[in-house]
């Protein structure tokens, strides 16, 4: 297809691309599968496959603690992987970065940590109406333990943030912005320099979740000067288990340690402990060795195909996923932001999202229905949920003609 200036299979040979992925190749119920379910997680190639089919065979041993070779080994690996990281992100330093479960898990860290050391009954955390509830119900916890108070930038029918309302909320008592980079429900893409620019202007620190952006828009935590960004291994073709966060030097020094045990500390006594530096200062217990190390995997492989280069694909793919899903009798764009990432949300009139989903199923067409994890957000459309197509750079125009055609028999059969 022509699109804007380029033919799409120019930015990227996608057909090669496919044979990467030896998943997309099974069928579901008897048809290929059509795998649209790619903001819940990726499908993962064959450089991370066989990465940790080569740690088990030939790495496999614990981490930093152990003098004999395949110590030494499994730990050069978890650490070679750890800089690829920071380098992918442009984090200044390698210790920047710690590794957690995933997003979930590293916005917890933040929020016990960070909660603890500064903040205080009356403070002010802000959110966005358009949180996954990763990000929502840590910042909850906090403020009912603290005393403090959640505030939540609103958002126009569109899914954009009214940045605005979110000027005037700032103000002394605001200890935190935690907002997400893209939203995984409508694909929003936000002003984030803006709202980083604007929350330092009055010193308040912003955590971007970007569970939904790091595999889809190259991010330079130095060039955005954001102070934490979480990250999920999974969502970005890689092992589930492991994820990313990334903090600024001064802030993590600054903030106790989250969990107790073996690796986060220096020495121990029954009277003292004293704690390790960063990073392992947060990585207490034996961390995910081989998804540590198999992110790397990931990481290089997305470097090969270029993040400019998704972005570009993704974006055309879009554009051509809306324009062809608009013929569909009754469906209601959910999300339709000005600027998005390849999520493509809606409803038809009349026909529950669950029962749309099973169909496409049958079909062998995996798309995911319900609140995605962000039911305050279906309850500002005043719906119960949606179906949402979220894209990756494997997916195909040929596969987005499928989804329309199934999408018309969904409809003729529920109507
Ligand atoms: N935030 C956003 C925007 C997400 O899309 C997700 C996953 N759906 C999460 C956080 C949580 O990620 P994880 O389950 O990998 O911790």
């Amino acid at each position: 297809m022509k699109t804007g200036t380029v033919e799409m299979d120019e930015i990227i040979a996608v057909n090669t691309i496919r044979k990467d992925f030896p998943i997309l190749a099974t069928t579901v119920n008897g048809k290929p599968l059509v795998y649209f379910d790619n903001a819940a997680t990726t499908q993962k190639p064959w450089a991370v496959i066989k990465a940790i089919e080569n740690y088990y065979t030939q790495l496999n041993s614990n981490v930093h603690r152990g003098v004999h070779h395949l110590s030494q080994r499994a730990t050069d690996a978890f650490e070679a992987s750890r800089k690829k990281l920071a380098a992918f992100i442009n984090a200044r330093h390698d210790y920047e970065l710690i590794f957690t479960r995933g997003t979930t898990e590293s916005i917890n860290l933040v929020a016990h940590s960070f909660g603890k050391q500064f903040v205080n009954a009356g403070d002010v955390i802000i959110i966005s109406a358009l949180e996954h509830h990763s990000n929502i119900v840590p910042w909850q916890m906090l403020c009912e333990e603290k005393n403090a108070v959640l505030k939540v930038i609103p958002i126009n029918e569109k899914g954009e943030l009214l940045i605005s309302d979110f000027k005037e909320m700032l103000d002394e008592k605001v200890k935190l912005v935690s907002i997400n980079y893209v939203s995984n429900s409508l694909g929003t893409i936000n002003p984030v320099r803006e709202i980083i620019e604007l929350s330092h202007q009055k010193n308040i620190p912003v955590l971007l979740d970007a569970a939904q952006a790091i595999q889809h828009l190259p991010i330079d935590v130095q060039e955005l000067n954001v102070d934490f960004l979480a990250f999920s291994g999974h969502k970005m073709y890689g092992p589930t288990g492991i994820g990313i966060l990334y903090g600024k030097e001064k802030w993590l020094n600054q903030m106790p340690p989250y969990q107790g045990g073996g690796e986060m500390i220096k020495t121990v006594t029954f009277e003292k402990t004293t704690y390790n530096e960063l990073p392992f200062k947060f990585e207490a217990g034996t961390p995910n060795i081989e998804a540590a190390i198999c992110l790397g995997a990931a990481v290089d492989y997305i470097n090969s195909i270029g993040l400019q280069n998704i972005q570009q694909y993704e974006h055309e793919l879009l554009e051509y996923t809306t324009d062809k899903l608009s013929v569909i009798n009754g469906i209601r764009f959910v999300g339709t932001a000005a600027n998005k990432a390849s999520v493509v949300a809606f409803t038809i009139d009349n026909m529950h999202p669950y029962d749309v989903g099973v169909i496409l199923d049958q079909l062998g067409i995996a798309v995911r229905t319900g609140h995605h994890c962000t039911q305050p957000l279906m309850d500002f459309f005043c719906i119960p949920g949606t179906i949402r197509a979220s894209l990756a750079f494997y997916n195909t125009r040929e596969e987005i003609d499928i989804l329309t055609e199934g999408l018309k028999k969904a409809v003729s059969m529920l109507a």
